[in-house]
């Protein structure tokens, strides 16, 4: 999915990288003739790229960012107590990865723009990604919770 780039730096081969609104780093090397992105190399020509929208495919795989940590955590949710509003399509803001943590039963979590649609059991998380529609539904009875996680840098 298209994410914005929210920085750069340089990773230890001193190859530039962007880091992407969902948390992700990407490679934007300038290796003419192959890849030819000459703006990467000026601090000026890099400012020009805020926000130029990148493909992530670590997003499409719902991959949690390795740098990232969880900072906090929902009280337990049962199928009699699970929020309404997680039962219907909602999203995390920019930036906010969640895994949904099923301590007993089976819990349904669908991500359609992901064409996900699995069933969450102890030991068998689901990954929310940042911005993108998801709900979950008890199957029967169910006791689970939602840990958020966040860049350790921000
Ligand atoms: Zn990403």
């Amino acid at each position: 999915m298209q994410r914005q780039i929210t920085s750069f730096s340089q990773d230890q081969d001193s190859h530039w990288t962007a880091r992407l609104d969902c948390g992700h780093l990407q490679h934007v090397r300038h290796d003419p003739p192959l890849v030819s992105r000459p703006w990467v190399l000026s601090e000026e020509g890099r400012q020009t790229q805020m926000g130029t929208l990148l493909d992530c495919v670590q997003c499409d795989r719902s991959e949690l960012p390795g740098d990232f940590a969880s900072y906090k955590r929902t009280p337990d949710f049962t199928e009699m107590t699970v929020p309404a509003g997680l039962r219907a399509d909602h999203r995390t803001a920019p930036g906010v990865w969640a895994k949904i943590q099923v301590q007993e039963g089976q819990l349904r979590y669908r991500v359609p723009p992901l064409a996900v649609d699995t069933v969450l059991t102890p030991g068998e998380p689901g990954i929310v990604v940042p911005q993108v529609l998801h709900s979950v539904e008890p199957i029967g009875a169910v006791r689970f919770f939602v840990e958020f996680y966040r860049a350790l840098s921000l």
